[in-house]
């Protein structure tokens, strides 16, 4: 079974997918890891994340055991993620690996839980649910606010509102697999919600969907 959640950043799907994964015991991938680290490769490479040649190859070469390499999370890296993210042979580089999860979890779990941007769409458009998370922008800032601190790197808000608006134009505007809700996506709007009821509004969207007895 395929769960495919996508939504802006900082809207709080990555903490929610997470939450469901362990609650339904399925494995969990957070696609957004996979361009921060094919970013963090190319900064670390001196080349600049527009250069598609650099970019490509950082992400054909990615060793994918370095995903929960905490570097990733910093904000310098989300931004130049989503320079690398608009070069289209940087997407197909890294969707055999989505997909590839996506059908077959690691551990033989059950099920995927899956979270990005273009998962309903484009990486998984036959998941046997989509849901697509937003919230305002100034709850995501917070929030994106709230987790830089959580793990001790810097938090300007300042700059995290101009970083989360640039990253959702970008997001939004480029041609390659746009953020955006499939149409057969359910929308959650998490701006007054917090974890746990996030949590238990998908639960009811899982068992509106019959869900729960296929799994
Ligand atoms: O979700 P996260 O903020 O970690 O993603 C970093 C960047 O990677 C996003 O701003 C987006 O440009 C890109 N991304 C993407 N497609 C995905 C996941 C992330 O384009 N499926």
């Amino acid at each position: 079974m395929i769960i495919a959640i996508d939504g802006p950043s900082a809207s709080g799907k990555g903490t929610l997918a997470r939450r469901l994964a362990s609650h339904l015991g399925f494995a969990y991938l957070d696609t957004g890891s996979l361009y921060r680290a094919v970013a963090l490769e190319v900064l670390e490479a001196d080349a600049d994340p527009r250069d598609a040649g650099a970019a490509a190859l950082a992400a054909r070469n990615l060793d994918f055991r370095t995903l929960d390499d905490p570097r990733l999370r910093a904000e310098k890296i989300g931004e130049a993620a989503s320079l690398v993210a608009a070069i289209p042979k940087v997407r197909s580089e890294l969707l055999a690996f989505q997909r590839n999860f996506a059908k077959t979890p690691p551990g033989g779990l059950k099920g995927a839980i899956i979270d990005g941007r273009d998962i309903g769409t484009v990486v998984c458009p036959d998941a046997d649910l989509k849901i697509f998370i937003t919230a305002s922008p100034a709850v995501r800032v917070k929030r994106r606010i709230l987790e830089l601190e959580e793990r001790g790197l810097p938090a300007d808000p300042e700059a995290i509102l101009s970083s989360v608006r640039l990253r959702d134009t970008r997001d939004e505007a480029r041609k390659i697999s746009p953020l955006r809700p499939a149409q057969d996506a359910h929308l959650l709007d998490t701006t007054n919600l917090d974890i746990d009821s996030a949590f238990k509004k998908a639960c009811m969207i899982l068992e509106a969907a019959g869900l729960f007895g296929k799994i």
